[in-house]
């Protein structure tokens, strides 16, 4: 017995000590793939769309060595004999086909998948808070996405008056990222989501309350297509809608605003002072 006790110490050593091993390599990739974290560059404007500076490609993954080798087979048997974890019943749906898993539990065992999900009456009022921000394109990060004109920037087709927002545009350019989602930047609710005119083409403004009480609005402008109603409550990463062209008036791409305040004129796009419009690119990285 006692020797027995002697070998089951020493092999919860080994496994403990493989573990720590495993850990620690896991924790030296995360550093790696953390210094690809990094702020987007912003192209300038006046038609120069240069794309992004290539990354190096990412050092592979460790793959998770098999512990279980290590389990002595005296206890591999032993352990059959433990009781089995109950099998989920199958849900039967509509018409004959069956399916194992509910679209519940699906969204459940899906991180992404949940993120893209909107809000219930039933939630928590503390989760609509906008407690992070993530990019309107290219969900989370804007991969594959730069901006063509940059907040602030005096443009002179519009008298040089500043551009109170960014214009994000797919990397692979012209009208590529037509019909690309675009995502909301944190929690929040749907203000407005409707045609604008005047230059705007369909445009969703969201306001999102800050864990400091503050509120922001979020405004998405050119759009081709509207997937959110006013009054919706949106998580952060939800497909609101599709990049558009404004009715074929530009070539495709987001107008993205925010701005220090929500429910105001919406305004031009352009002006010759900034007022509470913020710079949208800093605001989300100083909110990640
Ligand atoms: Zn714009």
């Amino acid at each position: 017995m006692k020797t027995i006790c002697w070998l089951m110490l020493a092999m919860s050593a080994i496994l403990w000590e493989q573990c720590a091993t495993v850990k620690s390599k896991w924790d030296k990739h995360r550093a790696e793939y953390e210094k690809y974290d990094r702020p987007i560059e912003y192209a300038s404007l006046e038609n120069s769309l240069p794309p992004l500076a290539a990354l190096p490609p990412l050092p592979a993954f460790p793959e998770m060595p098999d512990l279980s080798k290590l389990i002595p087979s005296f206890l591999k048997k032993e352990n059959k004999n433990l009781p089995l974890a109950k099998k989920e019943p199958e849900v039967a749906h509509a018409g004959k086909k069956k399916i194992k898993k509910s679209p519940e539990r699906k969204a459940k065992s899906n991180p992404i998948y949940r993120l893209r999900t909107r809000f219930t009456p039933k939630d928590d009022h503390n989760i609509h808070k906008a407690s992070r921000f993530s990019y309107p394109v290219g969900f989370p990060d804007a991969k594959g996405y730069y901006v063509a004109q940059g907040f602030a920037v005096p443009n002179k087709n519009y008298g040089n008056m500043l551009h109170l927002g960014e214009d994000w545009n797919a990397v692979t350019g012209g009208n590529s990222d037509l019909g690309d989602p675009v995502y909301a930047v944190a929690n929040g609710r749907v203000l407005s989501a409707k045609e604008e005119g005047h230059g705007w083409g369909k445009v969703i403004r969201l306001v999102h309350t800050l864990p400091d009480g503050n509120e922001v609005e979020s405004i998405y402008a050119h759009l081709d297509r509207i997937d959110v109603r006013p009054g919706d409550l949106v998580r952060r990463g939800l497909v609101i809608g599709t990049i558009g062209n404004a009715g074929g008036l530009y070539l495709a791409h987001l107008h993205f605003e925010i701005r220090d305040y929500h429910g105001g004129e919406l305004g031009g796009g352009y002006a010759s002072e900034l007022g509470l419009c913020l710079h949208p690119g800093e605001f989300i990285a100083r909110h990640k």
